[in-house]
């Protein structure tokens, strides 16, 4: 789906300007009350520029924390997924939930597109164009003031005395910088990567790759199998046929699609807020039953597909091996039937294993994981190695005292959501995990500042406030009241 009209840019530069005025309006002026930390060079550094990083660089400037540092390894206006490995032509989420704005009208979706294309386009607008709510967010990283440096990687954490020092590569140049505090908003593939299964091990690296990354165009033509019958292996696939290629034959593993949503029962505002508040136990059998159940594919994902006659769906179809066949590749299923294809992609998902994230590799084991917290089935093993994440996403040591540091770095990211019962960084989680965690950083330096803070509150109180010769006149002299008798 592409836009409607051409945007009203200056429409757009007065809703920009209107957003600071709206600021200043409740009182957010933004003004820093960090005292500053000799030697340190940030505050908080956000790693990620995508929606969260953004929401979160924004939230942290309005709750007057200074020195906000925001980092990404893509250049500018490619950050985030929405113009790279989601393929799909519109967003799952419905138009309707607040995103990265963070309660403020004039920097939410609806203010952009009916500025940009009218109230009456917003009204007709059924759904998001993935590539508009792209363009959203590029306009609401420059309404906002959030500058970020684009290009830098972090390649390693180093915890130090009082401070992390981040180690960055950017332009093949590694350089470190410390902060006190880190904020990762490193997205769906920001820890462990996309999920590779056993099957493909053998094959060389030119016979398949993840729905994470690839080029529909350079499979013009081509026989392509497609591992997995979620949301991202239709959109795989629909991206597929529209560029052309030769055949496309989709694989589940299940007697039928997945047709109905797990996290259907999630969508209200209390679970949103209140999920990590639920005992471990509850949290944990609550996301087990969940993970168990394979995710639906969103019906205008199936339809794009389908649409293609050169599109199978193969139903009770697991792998069972993957071998290099001539130029291309022999899928061998579970019953013994076979397919010759010449690129396979993996529709596959993600891990979530904080302790597979290679900036982590200096303390990786000391991260508290849910195998830490809870009973494990064999069949909950990937899911139980997730990060158990504290109320504001901070790490959890494994064992007490011996990584303190883990406080300091907040994980705001997909492999979240086992501990936050949903997918952190989707555009409905934004208004609620951004304000905690925003609110748990200041309150960690604001407590961490108490010998500046207490040094503050008890100096000498001054005689400035209220000038003497406002009321000199009018103090009686002495004489003029009749002495006690
Ligand atoms: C195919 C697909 C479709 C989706 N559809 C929807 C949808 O319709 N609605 C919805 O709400 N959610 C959807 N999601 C979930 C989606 O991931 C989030 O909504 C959104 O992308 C989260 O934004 P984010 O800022 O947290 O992460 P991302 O958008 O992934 O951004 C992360 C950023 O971190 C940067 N980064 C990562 N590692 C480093 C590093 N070491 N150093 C520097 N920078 C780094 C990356 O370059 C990237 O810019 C979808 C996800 C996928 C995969």
């Amino acid at each position: 789906m592409t836009a409607p009209a051409t945007p009203d840019i200056n429409a757009l530069a007065r809703l920009a300007a209107q957003a600071q005025a709206d600021l200043a309006r409740i009182g957010e002026t933004g003004t820093d009350w960090v005292p500053p930390a000799e030697g340190i060079d940030h505050n908080v550094v956000v790693v990620g520029a995508g929606q969260s990083g953004l929401s979160a660089a924004f939230g942290l400037r309005r709750a007057g924390i200074g020195r906000v540092n925001v980092v990404d390894a893509a250049p500018a206006g490619q950050e985030g997924i929405w113009r790279g490995p989601a393929r799909m032509t519109i967003l799952r989420t419905p138009k309707v939930p607040p995103g990265p704005e963070l309660g403020l009208p004039s920097l939410s979706f609806q203010a952009w597109y009916e500025a940009a294309y009218g109230a009456e386009a917003y009204a007709a607008l059924p759904t998001v164009p993935r590539e508009i709510w792209a363009d959203y967010v590029a306009w609401f990283r420059s309404a906002s003031g959030v500058e970020v440096r684009n290009g830098v990687t972090l390649a390693r954490v180093e915890p130090q005395e009082g401070r992390l020092r981040l180690h960055f590569t950017a332009e093949g140049k590694t350089f470190t910088e410390t902060t006190r505090k880190l904020v990762l908003a490193t997205g769906i593939a920001g820890a462990g990567g996309p999920f590779i299964p056993d099957v493909v091990a053998n094959l060389p690296g030119h016979l398949y790759a993840h729905t994470h990354a690839f080029d529909p165009k350079a499979l013009a033509g081509r026989r392509v199998a497609i591992l997995g019958s979620a949301a991202s292996a239709f959109d795989a696939a629909g991206a597929l046929l529209e560029a052309g290629a030769g055949t496309v034959d989709l694989f589940s593993r299940g007697a039928d699609l997945a047709r109905g949503s797990a996290m259907k029962p999630f969508g209200f505002f209390g679970a949103w807020e209140h999920f990590h508040a639920l005992p471990d136990a509850d949290r944990w059998a609550v996301m087990a039953h969940f993970r168990r159940r394979a995710s639906f594919p969103p019906p205008a994902a199936v339809k794009r597909a389908v649409a293609h006659a050169n599109f199978r769906i193969h139903l009770d179809a697991g792998w069972r091996a993957a071998t290099p066949h001539g130029e291309g590749v022999r899928i061998t299923l579970n019953s013994g039937a076979t397919l010759d294809a010449d690129f396979i992609l993996l529709g596959t998902g993600y891990q979530a294993d904080a302790r597979l994230y290679p900036p982590f590799a200096d303390f990786a084991p000391a991260i508290a994981r849910w195998s830490d917290k809870v009973a494990v089935d064999a069949a909950d093993v990937a899911l139980a190695s997730a990060p158990y994440l504290g109320p504001a996403f901070e790490l959890v040591e494994r064992e007490p005292d011996a990584a303190p540091f883990l406080a300091d770095i907040h994980f705001l990211a997909f492999s979240a959501m086992t501990s936050t019962g949903r997918p952190v960084g989707d555009i409905a989680s934004l208004r609620h995990n951004i304000p905690r965690a925003v609110a748990a950083i200041g309150r960690d330096l604001f407590v961490a500042d108490r010998a500046k803070h207490l040094a503050r509150f008890l100096a000498p109180v001054g005689a400035d406030d209220l000038p003497r010769d406002l009321y000199a006149g009018a103090i009686a002299a002495g004489d003029t009241l009749a002495a006690a008798e």
